[in-house]
């Protein structure tokens, strides 16, 4: 059996060594093939690659030729990878390369998907804990199967789900929503996240909030549904205002021209309440406009031992 391991670089040049000094001692027993996609970086990652690739031919480089983000380098490598199970991984450590042996493991006994799990996220940020949480929380509630919580993008899919995904006709695929989708046989390996090991997180709070849209609209309609529940809810407020109008000005003795404050929250709120339909609306027709554009994911600079 031939086991790959993905690792998409975005600018990790300090990383690659000492990423291969602790992966490939841990692998070595099993055949092998680490694929690293480089998604455009512009310090010198891929030489380093090229370097260690001309002295060990089971490590592969695909080179895209700008960046086009984590995500398009995951499906490149799930592309490109040939093994019997693939691994994909972060290449600053902070998935650590030891538990591979137990997702083989897990594997080898019958399950098609295995994530590794993060028991504790000490090391992140209070901030990033609780943007993950409201993320999880919010596309659990939004769709319709769940996506497990705590789980990155550290996972070992069998042959047959990575040909599933790539058989997959979408775009923008969001990956990790359409693992747990799929519904093969899952199994869960755990591991404390570590300090990432050089250079600074690439998702910005504006891309972990793009990510998240991306996850919700992939997955669900369900916006859509609260955008007409929401259309109900202000047109039946408004029919209420209607009657109390016009029973107002016939029948009760109020002298009518105040009602500013009525006028203005009702204004008010319609005007927010179809903004936010709009814009919810907007963002499935943006999704169906790149569905209809059918780019490629990502344009292929070089390719070294693929
Ligand atoms: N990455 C990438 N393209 C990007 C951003 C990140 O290929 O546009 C890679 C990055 O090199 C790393 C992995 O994706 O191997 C995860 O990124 P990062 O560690 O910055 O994310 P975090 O762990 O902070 O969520
Ligand atoms: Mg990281």
């Amino acid at each position: 059996m031939l086991l790959s391991i993905v690792i998409p670089v975005y600018n990790e040049k300090d990383n690659i060594a000492p990423l291969l000094e602790r992966l490939v001692p841990i692998i070595e027993t099993f055949d092998f093939e680490i694929l690293f996609v480089n998604d455009g970086s512009r310090d010198g990652t891929p030489e380093i690659i090229k370097d260690h690739a001309k002295k060990e031919k089971r490590i592969k480089l695909l080179s895209f030729n700008r960046n086009f983000g984590h995500q398009a380098a995951l499906v490149a490598g799930y592309r490109f990878a040939e093994g019997d199970a693939v691994i994909t991984m972060d290449a600053d450590m902070q998935d650590p390369p030891d538990i591979i042996p137990e997702m083989v493991q897990k594997w080898e006994k019958g399950a098609k998907i295995v994530y590794a799990k993060r028991e504790k996220r000490d090391v992140d940020s209070f901030f990033k804990k609780l943007t993950a949480q409201l993320f999880y929380r919010f596309m659990n509630a939004m769709s319709d199967r769940k996506i497990p919580e705590d789980v990155g993008d550290y996972r070992l899919l069998d042959r047959e789900v990575v040909d599933f995904l790539k058989a997959l006709p979408e775009h923008s695929p969001f990956l990790r929503g359409l693992v747990a989708w799929s519904g093969y046989p899952e199994e869960y390996v755990y591991f404390v996240r570590e300090k990432r090991h050089a250079g600074k997180t690439h998702y910005s709070l504006s891309k972990m909030i793009n990510f998240a849209m991306d996850g919700i609209t992939s997955f669900s309609v369900k916006p859509l549904r609260i955008a007409s529940y929401m259309g109900f809810a202000a047109a039946t407020a408004g029919f209420i205002g209607m009657i109390y109008a016009i029973i107002g000005k016939f029948l009760l003795p109020i002298p009518w021209v105040t009602g500013w404050t009525g006028l203005f929250v009702g204004v008010m709120f319609i005007g927010g309440v179809q903004l936010i339909t709009i814009g919810i609306i907007g963002e499935y027709i943006s999704k169906i406009y790149l569905e209809v554009l059918n780019r490629p994911h990502y344009t292929i600079k070089e390719k070294i031992n693929i």
